[in-house]
């Protein structure tokens, strides 16, 4: 395995920062894997995937590993009702979830298109049209970055909540490989209004039916990454009281709403960036997605820090407006 030193960042993030890693490196197995981490014991680490998620401030003073970990087992009979499949870190998620949806195991169709790598799909638990990956992880298998020992996660031990886990809280794992639990029966529950209108016409919606729709609805309303730079729902949803829901609903009435716990609900940053003037505005290379507010896009700029710019624009103006404290989903490095 080489390591390069002076390592160039730029085409491993979606936003295009440009950034230099220390060093970096790219293990294909276990052993390699092993080896990189007791090479460099004292040197910082971060792992990359497909870099859907995460951009570059500064240069990385430290090792870059971007695991390249590939294969796919299953284990199930065919008269068994559930699958179990586990998927190597380094497959890429879509082409994952299209071979499941062309099996017919189901789970993982509404999160169809989202770009990325199964092994960072249960750092972020990913979400999208009602679905979290979460309710389709039996274990998460990864190695401790400073022991080197390989664990293997149950689902209950991942502390998976709305766009995170135990793995981004500790950021001390490296995902290897994760197990999933489908199922061969499939019965379309409508959970998201744009889903359930794009479906609208199909009386019972076959699964394949549904990653159709899903990508339809997605190519409509989502830039794709590798034409117009960017890294997805820059923010959180963030929650808040009911009291201030209802305050608030008094200006705004058309407020979405989601029940979350008692006293608390979860409400839309796509709406609150919009009713603060920032749908579709641009300041300088850096601006919002016309269609959707929530996806800051880059249109020329190789500087992360002009993104972080704008970032802290739109919380200011989201803070003065509403008194909601938004909190990035994507990782800024
Ligand atoms: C156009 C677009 C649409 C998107 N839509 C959605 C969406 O609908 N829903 C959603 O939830 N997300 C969405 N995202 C965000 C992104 O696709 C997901 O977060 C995805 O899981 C990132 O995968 P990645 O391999 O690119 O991770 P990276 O960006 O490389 O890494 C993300 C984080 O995971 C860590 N990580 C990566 N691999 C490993 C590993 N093997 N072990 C340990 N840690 C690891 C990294 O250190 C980093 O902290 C979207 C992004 C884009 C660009």
């Amino acid at each position: 395995m080489e390591y390069h030193k002076h390592y160039q960042l730029k085409e491993l993030n979606s936003f295009r920062t440009e950034a230099y890693a220390k060093i970096f490196c790219s293990p294909t197995n276990i052993d390699e894997l092993r080896k990189c981490l007791e090479e460099y014991p004292s040197e910082k680490k971060l792992i990359i995937g497909g870099g859907c998620n995460i951009f570059f401030t500064k240069n990385f003073d430290g090792l870059v590993i971007k695991p390249e970990f590939f294969g796919l087992h299953e284990a199930s009979s065919e008269e068994d009702e559930d699958v179990y499949i586990e998927a190597m870190a380094s497959e890429d998620w879509d082409s994952f979830v299209a071979y499941t949806v062309e099996r017919k195991f189901c789970g993982l169709e509404n999160l169809s298109l989202i770009p990325g790598t199964v092994g960072a799909a249960p750092v972020q638990n990913i979400g999208a049209y009602g679905a979290e990956v979460k309710d389709c992880i039996r274990e998460v298998v990864a190695m401790d970055i400073h022991t080197g020992e390989v664990i293997s996660f149950a689902n209950n031990e991942c502390e998976f909540s709305y766009r995170n886990s135990i793995f981004k809280q500790r950021n001390k794992y490296i995902i290897l490989s994760v197990v999933f639990h489908l199922k061969r029966k499939f019965s379309y529950r409508p959970k998201y209004v744009d889903l359930n209108r794009e479906l609208e016409s199909i009386e019972d919606p076959t699964i394949e039916e549904v990653r159709e729709a899903v990508i339809r609805v997605r190519k409509r309303k989502l830039p794709s990454e590798k034409e117009l730079p960017n890294a997805g729902s820059f923010f959180k949803n963030p929650y808040i009281t009911t009291d201030q829901a209802k305050k608030l609903s008094k200006d705004y009435p058309d407020l979405p709403v989601y029940p979350y716990k008692d006293g608390w609900v979860k409400t839309s940053a796509a709406f609150l960036i919009d009713k603060a003037g920032y749908k579709g505005k641009r300041v300088g290379d850096i601006g919002t997605y016309p269609n959707q507010p929530l996806i800051i896009v880059n249109y020329g700029s190789s500087d992360g820090n002009k993104i972080v710019s704008f970032m802290e624009e739109i919380k200011s103006v989201v803070k003065q407006k509403f008194s909601i404290e938004l909190e990035p989903e994507v990782r800024i490095c």
